[in-house]
């Protein structure tokens, strides 16, 4: 049984458990700060999180990530699924991009993890840690970051002091809002219904994007003949799709991959997700940062999120170990401008470019049809774009930037 948390004064406090917010804590895992980590979820949600439908490709980059956090040792052998090659196709089922692994340094892509076991994972590493006091079932309801303390009250009154309070708590982040930071967000106007499928004809481990007209699937190949089915539509043709039984629902989906994988059975629960991208206008103010979702809350269509969300966690920590090291406040101005600007720089192009695709590749309109099949068919002759792709998801800088974290610490 955990006793209740006494200690009100900590080093750091995190606001959020979830992915980007575990895996931070993991890497602050052997620093010897104290962490207060405060999570709204119940701790029996967030020790064996229920499937939510998302199925998380993850680059070479953030599974070496994963390594050396010690997360992806808690994750099954058979919840990773290859994701070996990658696939553009337009409405006739014809191929106009596609991305091979064997342009870069390894056998696949990346990996495919359903996002229930990456949070189930990090839970259990982040538990192993000493410095780390949880408060679950509890919201933050204020924050407020004065010249030498940061302070934050939870929603049953209890005041929670430290140096620096990093916010992981979602793309609708209520710190960065109680903090007057503003967000710019994109609302598509789609819905995305993801579920896991069974079919009769196998993936190849290839994951596909269809542009067809009036929605997209993406399909991401799952280990034996299953695979996450991605259906991006109007709302009102997502919740359709949703009331349907399961027998009516499998058929329809059929139909709508054009029975690219045979017969189908739907295998696990359906879960819809408004599209809504959010860009925060700062990423830092006065011992505070915002990391994960709560930063760049990315449209899935290009699979960042997490990706972000892991190589942004290591840039901040960076900067806090850089103000241990030196026996500087781990809240100072200077390291977390620092962070904020690597962060940007290394994220606002994809995030920009990703609402560009995601807005050109739903407009069903005939100029943005011929502009994408022409961008595509341009894209596949050019074998430096293809390898520059295959090179930001197969090479990366994991090791340049991230901690050495001492196992079970
Ligand atoms: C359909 C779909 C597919 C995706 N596919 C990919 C992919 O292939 N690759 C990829 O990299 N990314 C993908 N993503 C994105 C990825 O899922 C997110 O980037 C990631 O889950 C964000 O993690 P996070 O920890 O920042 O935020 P969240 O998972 O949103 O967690 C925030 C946590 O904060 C808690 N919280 C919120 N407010 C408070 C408060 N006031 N007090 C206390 N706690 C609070 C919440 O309860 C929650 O546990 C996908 C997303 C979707 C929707």
């Amino acid at each position: 049984m955990n006793l209740p948390n006494t200690r009100v004064s900590f080093d750091l406090i995190i606001v959020g458990a979830g992915p980007a917010g575990l895996s931070f804590a993991r890497s602050m895992a052997d620093t010897g700060l104290q962490i207060a980590l405060i999570e709204r979820l119940d701790e029996a949600a967030i020790a064996d999180p229920a499937f939510d439908g998302r199925e998380i490709a993850l680059t070479q980059t953030s599974i070496e990530h994963l390594r050396q956090l010690g997360i992806w040792k808690h994750i099954d052998a058979d919840a990773i699924s290859p994701l070996r090659d990658a696939a553009v196709e337009n409405g006739r089922g014809r191929s106009l991009l596609q991305i091979d692994h064997r342009m870069g340094t390894h056998d696949e892509l990346g990996m495919l993890v359903a996002n229930h076991q990456i949070r189930r994972a990090a839970y259990r590493a982040v538990r192993e840690q000493t410095n780390v006091s949880w408060f679950t079932g509890a919201a933050v309801s204020a924050v407020d970051c004065g010249e030498t303390r940061a302070r934050v009250r939870l929603d049953d009154n209890r005041l929670l002091d430290a140096a620096l309070v990093v916010a992981v708590d979602s793309r609708f982040s209520e710190t960065r809002r109680m903090l007057g930071i503003p967000a710019r967000s994109v609302d598509f106007g789609k819905t995305m219904l993801v579920c896991n499928m069974e079919h009769t004809e196998p993936h190849a481990h290839v994951a596909r994007e269809c542009f067809e007209f009036g929605y997209t699937a993406a399909l991401l190949p799952r280990n034996g003949n299953s695979s996450s089915v991605v259906i991006t539509q109007r709302g009102e043709d997502i919740s359709r799709l949703m009331a349907m039984d399961e027998t009516e629902f499998a058929r329809t989906i059929e139909h709508l991959l054009r029975h690219r994988l045979g017969t189908m059975q739907l295998r696990s629960t359906r879960h819809a997700y408004p599209l809504v991208a959010v860009y925060a206008d700062r990423f830092v103010a006065r011992r505070y940062a915002v990391i994960g979702d709560a930063a760049v809350g990315m449209h899935p269509v290009t699979a960042h999120g997490f990706n972000f969300g892991l190589s942004g966690q290591a840039l901040l920590a960076e900067e806090i170990r850089n103000s241990l090291r030196t026996g500087r406040d781990i809240g100072n101005a200077e390291g977390l401008a620092r962070y904020q600007s690597r962060h940007r720089r290394a994220t606002l192009p994809l995030y920009l470019t990703t609402n560009a695709i995601a807005k050109l590749f739903t407009d069903d309109r005939l100029p943005a049809r011929f502009a994408r099949d022409t961008a595509l068919r341009v894209a596949e002759r050019l074998s430096p774009f293809k390898r520059a792709v295959v090179g930001t998801l197969t090479r990366g800088s994991a090791r340049s930037v991230l901690p050495r974290i001492r196992p079970a610490s």
